[in-house]
């Protein structure tokens, strides 16, 4: 016997096997039920919702032979030929590829002839707005003065481009797009009609890539029950659709948020020898990330992935938010890179810079440390990496302190947090306004969240009059929202009208952020050395031959 496909297959034949759309299929079985009918209905929705589906059982419901009902016999002549494609009374026109007025009148003329064996000529017109304005006109004509004999229904996946003058004849249904869960539902009711072994986790994958459409999710199925030779698994699911282990990604997040570079590292490594682009890994984190934000701002959401939870816990909105953009917008930048590895460790590098700002100003909740992590965390190489992609020069030998010291100039931007001056206490003079006021001033706006972050990872370009020009690395940074507030913040603060240009492009160490995290280095370099030429500390390693924890070294408080 050939093999039908599911689609076909499991094509509801009666309302009651409509699925997904009761409110459509009670208006319609009442209306048909109480003999009230309509002459045009329009049916709306994404593709494989049921469109076509439900029309041939409303023909059939006009034209069993048993009378008009909402429940057809599908056994009687007109019925059997709905089904089968071959009743004269049922006529099917796809106006995608019929559009022209000449197509139309092909059918209209149709409807000057009385039925040969039902009640009514009815036809479908699938894909209605692909119609040109003429053969909208041409129908018009017969909408507005019906035959009896005639019925039309439309089906569409844009409701929008079809003219009001048609809409205005018809009865209206807009078909639902199927959620995640009734996908899930209804596949595994079919595969168990079907003895399909699958396991659940792909059934969540199709119902993903289907986007709520049946049909779409049907033919997913036959593809993977076709190459698992009969049986679905998640495994060969991602072999087939290229796509990454969503454990991997999650691990890649995790990673980001918990500051473990060699982890990162390590992902980078794997990335290629598992097979997959460091494209598709960057797009999956953005959707692994939109899932975060869907949960975090709805909790009513049908997400019920135990990891997305946890980080839903664990990264506070906007930087979720933040991560997103910059991963979708860094995306763009991996074709011009160098190789395509560099291009995805710099970009984690930058997400993890990110996020470990953010952590530092509590954006980050206390509880992450909780999230797995089975690699070791090695905080100096983090460091290190983190200050290398600033373009700052790190070297873990002692001399180099000089230079640290140089990059951090810890004189300018020392415990300026702790000054809670008065606004009005204007202490710049804009005309010779320079990089070191610019550090100076930040922290004594009240700027917090973006805002803040964009000031601090500004650098100064110039005053002229009271036009400030600042410029930023990240281009989200640089909304326009972020502009307008940091702009009504220095004009509070100045006192007077300040207008804010916005560089995007690369800055150097001369920013508030490179600034700190270059003098948090110099301070963590300060304590080795400390450590490392104490006497007694000499003198405990040489007579324990043993070695000093550098992580263990912090300051008292
Ligand atoms: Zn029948």
């Amino acid at each position: 016997m050939s093999y039908l496909v599911l689609a076909r297959k499991w094509r509801p034949k009666s309302f009651d096997e409509v699925v997904g759309q009761d409110h459509v299929v009670k208006a319609l079985v009442n209306s048909l039920n109480s003999q009230r009918l309509h002459h045009a209905w329009l049916f709306s929705g994404i593709r494989g919702v049921g469109k076509t589906s439900l029309a041939r059982i409303l023909a059939k419901s006009l034209n069993c032979e048993r009378g008009i009902t909402s429940k057809p016999c599908g056994t009687c002549s007109s019925c059997r030929g709905i089904d089968s494609g071959g009743s004269l009374d049922y006529l099917e026109l796809d106006a995608a590829s019929n559009r022209g007025v000449e197509e139309m009148s092909n059918l209209l003329s149709q409807a000057n002839y009385t039925p040969v064996i039902g009640r009514f000529k009815v036809f479908l017109v699938d894909e209605v707005h692909m119609l040109t304005n003429h053969a909208f006109n041409s129908i018009l004509k017969t909408l507005e003065e019906p035959p009896d004999h005639v019925k039309f229904i439309f089906a569409t996946t844009d409701l929008h481009k079809i003219p009001i003058t048609v809409l205005s004849r018809c009865l209206c249904f807009n078909l639902r797009k199927m959620s995640d869960n009734y996908l899930i539902k209804q596949l595994s009711v079919i595969l168990s009609n079907e003895r399909i072994s699958f396991d659940e986790s792909s059934l969540v994958m199709i119902a993903r890539l289907a986007k709520g459409s049946m049909r779409d999710a049907l033919s997913l199925t036959d593809q993977a029950i076709s190459y698992g030779d009969g049986v679905i698994s998640i495994v060969a699911l991602r072999e087939m659709f290229g796509m990454v282990d969503s454990a991997k990604v999650i691990h890649l997040l995790q990673s980001i948020l918990l500051n473990d570079v060699k982890s990162l590292i390590d992902i980078a490594d794997n990335v290629i020898d598992s097979g997959f682009s460091y494209e598709t890994f960057l797009s999956d984190l953005a959707i692994l990330l939109s899932r975060v934000a869907i949960i975090q701002h709805f909790s009513d959401s049908e997400i019920n992935d135990i990891d997305l939870i946890s980080f839903k816990d664990n990264i506070s909105p906007d930087l979720t938010q933040l991560l997103y953009a910059v991963v979708t917008h860094s995306s763009q930048e991996l074709a011009q890179s160098p190789d395509q590895y560099s291009g995805f460790l710099m970009i984690c590098f930058r997400l993890l810079s990110l996020a470990s700002q953010f952590s530092n100003n509590n954006f980050i909740n206390e509880s992450l440390p909780k999230l797995n992590n089975s690699e070791i965390y090695n905080s100096t190489k983090q460091e290190l990496s983190i200050s290398s992609n600033k373009n700052i020069f790190v070297n873990e030998q002692k001399n180099d302190l000089v230079l640290l010291k140089k990059a951090a100039e810890i004189n300018i931007v020392e415990d300026k947090d702790s000054k809670k001056l008065d606004k009005k206490n204007i202490d710049f003079d804009l005309v010779s306004f320079s990089n070191n006021d610019w550090l100076e001033l930040v922290p004594k706006l009240s700027l917090h969240g973006f805002v803040l972050e964009l000031a601090r990872q500004s650098e100064f370009v110039k005053v002229f009059e009271n036009n400030f020009t600042i410029r930023v690395s990240i281009p989200t940074l640089a909304s326009h929202e972020n502009k307008l507030r940091l702009q009504t913040v220095l004009s509070e603060y100045f006192d007077m009208t300040i207008k804010l240009d916005i560089l995007v492009g690369a800055t150097g160490d001369k920013t508030a952020h490179a600034r700190s995290q270059a003098q948090q280095l110099y301070k963590k370099k300060q304590l080795e050395q400390i450590v490392d030429d104490d006497p007694f500390v000499k003198e405990v390693v040489a007579t324990l031959d043993g070695d000093v924890l550098i992580d263990s070294i912090s300051e008292l408080d």
